[in-house]
């Protein structure tokens, strides 16, 4: 019989015709030797179905390691991989994510290549790639100490620099189960014997001598892992289980080059430089307690005036756009919750409630339901429409011990939050109301890298979304108007919606380029329909009102913890929970300082004087360790001609310059919310 030819879609849309069998290699090698050169993996995608989700070469979880694929999506296969069928095939180079990630899965099989070549005794558990690198799980009796783990990263060179093949082979299941029983592989065993089928051929890679049990995809040989690092080790109970074994999970990273891993080291030290948590400690921002509790953090003198300034900044500009801010109790009757529909919902993430004599209460997740209950107190026309109502409201959630951080992940945070009643036909000004608001407000805090989401629901999911398409498509139409004729770019994400309502995301990026939701903005027809919200229309008929529910500046804790980082504790002068620092050169200037102090908290500034005998140096240090913007040193040239010699951060010495104009100049910077000095 002559061969099968089966057709081969490339991306330019052109259809080759090649022998089944005929590996991504090879159809790359007939483009151009240096195509199959370059290319790391191939992404193959069934003709006849639509590539909806994207591969996952090698996901965190060991279910997406090893879990049968879906037959419908995008697989990431070898570049030897023969072809079996008409499909779509894309060649993966290095400057896709998802090649990252199968290069830094191959550099998980590096680490156990070379694990077993020093400690032979050790038993493998899975290696997979995470976000920012991979790990390996090991079993072995004596802790590796830092000197094996020195060893392990030698011996990870020379595996790298042998350019060994990845070969994936096969073994008929219950052989490699024995194989694995016999020699004590417990991780390994469990692994087949939860991931593949009975009867199964059961797929295995090869580098040189070393083996595992491994779905794959992997780069064509070891010589691709360019630039691999060990960061980490930490100690894990086997399945999470403190009766099982410890493991000792060793983490690292890869990248295609040198460059690439010095530049996401350099990145990371500057994430540690830019820690909040540190800074918090450093600068006296804010603590936390173990009396108090885990993620309930106090607000030290000097955070807790960054934290004023931000809410008197958001209150006062709401104000001046006609929010009318309200003071709810920060908890209520379970049966309040019951009625918005939190409680079905969202109990897990709430505090138990208290019994209070025959009630029981419950400290609040969410302002929303105290807000309605305000719009409600009185029956409303559709003259007033839209009603604002608005809040630094505290609320309570039970996030995990594991998941608190600093102020980012916190248990009892306050935040900017806004409910706005209105009809139907106004959801779009004053959605777009909303959106110039964010813009204005992250110009104010200096905050530039961010995007919009516009989060929708998905049609075909009915149970996770309320019923109404009329309402749905409403919502999202207005969402996308008012967006556009703003001339905002936002990307679209389907599914993502909340269940009663689209929403806009604000997405803001870390140091590392981690993106994180800090502000929305939601549409909701569920909440009025479960409150029997009401207006009086100009017809005089009762009609039902829609609630946007938004956040600007987030919460408190996280906006704080955000600005932080943002400007690795050095905030703008007007921002700055001490604005300038006072520096008398000698006992004999202390009048002067006085003097000079009185003026500058006359003119509205904090300041603090190193009234302390100690060298000028020394104070001009420690005022300049706190990150004060301004440091002010005057003697008795300064103190003849009313003067002061100014030091500004970043920048050094200044020279010496009337107090008044230091005043005008330093007032403009405040006025302006200037992030320069
Ligand atoms: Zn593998
Ligand atoms: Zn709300």
């Amino acid at each position: 019989m002559s061969t099968q030819n089966i057709a081969i879609h490339l991306p330019d849309g052109s259809v080759r015709e090649v022998p089944v069998g005929t590996t991504p290699f090879q159809i790359a090698n007939d483009i151009s030797p240096r195509l199959a050169s370059a290319s790391v993996v191939a992404r193959l995608t069934p003709v006849h179905a639509a590539a909806t989700e994207k591969a996952t070469g090698a996901g965190e979880s060991e279910a997406a390691m090893y879990a049968a694929e879906d037959a419908a999506a995008s697989r990431l296969v070898d570049l030897s991989t023969p072809l079996k069928e008409d499909t779509k095939l894309e060649l993966i180079r290095e400057n896709d994510p998802d090649a990252l990630k199968v290069v830094r899965h191959s550099a998980a099989h590096v680490l156990a290549t070379a694990v077993l070549e020093l400690f032979p005794e050790t038993k493998l558990g899975h290696g997979p790639a995470t976000e920012n690198g991979f790990f390996y799980d090991f079993y072995r009796e004596k802790p590796f100490t830092p000197e094996d783990i020195a060893a392990i990263e030698k011996k990870m060179t020379d595996v790298v620099a042998r350019d060994e093949k990845f070969v994936r082979e096969y073994e008929p299941r219950e052989q490699a189960l024995a194989e694995f029983e016999k020699d004590g592989d417990f991780m390994k065993t469990h692994f087949v014997t939860k991931f593949t089928e009975p009867g199964s051929q059961v797929a295995f890679y090869r580098n040189g001598n070393f083996v595992d049990f491994c779905r794959g995809p992997h780069v064509p040989s070891t010589g691709r892992v360019k630039a691999v690092k060990v960061m980490n080790t930490s100690g894990a109970y086997w399945l999470g289980n403190e009766k099982n074994p410890q493991l000792q999970r060793i983490y690292g990273t890869a990248f295609f080059s040198q460059k690439d891993l010095d530049a996401y080291l350099a990145l990371l030290e500057d994430a540690k430089r830019r820690d909040h948590r540190r800074l918090g400690k450093e600068l006296e921002l804010f603590t936390v307690n173990e009396d108090v509790g885990a993620g309930l953090p106090l607000w030290l003198p000097k955070g807790a005036t960054i934290r004023r300034l931000l809410e008197d900044y958001i209150v006062d500009l709401e104000r001046k756009l006609g929010y009318e801010h309200v003071y709810t109790p920060d908890l209520a009757k379970v049966d309040l919750y019951i009625r918005s529909g939190h409680w079905a919902h969202y109990h897990e993430d709430m505090f138990p409630p208290m019994d209070l004599e025959t009630e029981q209460m419950v400290l609040r997740p969410m302002n929303c339901p105290h807000h309605i209950l305000i719009y409600e107190s009185r029956l409303r026309s559709y003259r007033e429409l839209p009603v604002r109502i608005a809040e630094l409201g505290t609320m309570y959630r039970y996030e995990r011990s594991g998941a608190l951080s600093g102020l980012s992940r916190v248990r009892c945070m306050t935040l900017n939050d806004a409910h706005i009643f209105c009809s139907p036909d106004q959801i779009k000004e004053e959605f777009s109301g909303v959106m110039k608001l964010v813009e204005r407000a992250y110009r104010d805090l200096g905050i530039t890298k961010y995007s919009y989401r516009l989060s929708l629901r998905d049609p075909a999911n009915k149970e996770k979304y309320v019923d109404n398409d009329a309402m749905w498509e409403l919502g999202e139409r207005v969402l996308r108007e008012a967006m556009d004729s703003l001339g905002l770019k936002y990307r679209e994400a389907r599914g993502e919606a909340a269940f009663y309502g689209p929403k806009l995301d604000i997405q803001l990026a870390d140091v590392m380029g981690h993106e994180e939701t800090y502000s929305t903005i939601q549409v909701d027809f569920h909440l009025p329909n479960q409150f029997k919200l009401e207006y009086t229309a100009a017809d005089g008929t009762r009609q039902r009102p829609v609630m946007i529910h938004r956040g600007v500046i987030s919460t408190m804790e996280r906006m704080t913890s955000y600005l932080i980082e943002l400007y690795a504790g050095a905030f703008p002068l007007w921002l700055a929970p001490v604005q300038i620092g006072l520096v008398p050169i000698a006992e004999r200037h202390l009048d002067y300082a006085k003097k000079v102090e009185a003026e500058l908290k006359a003119a509205g500034f904090r300041v603090e004087t190193d009234a302390r005998n100690e060298k000028m140096n020394a104070k001009i240090r420690d005022l300049a360790n706190q990150k004060i913007p301004y440091i002010l040193v005057f003697g008795d040239k300064e103190e003849s001609n009313a003067a002061v010699s100014v030091r500004t951060r970043g920048k050094g010495d200044q020279g010496s310059m009337p107090l008044t104009d230091f005043i005008a100049k330093a007032k403009s910077q405040v006025e302006t919310k200037s992030t320069e000095l």
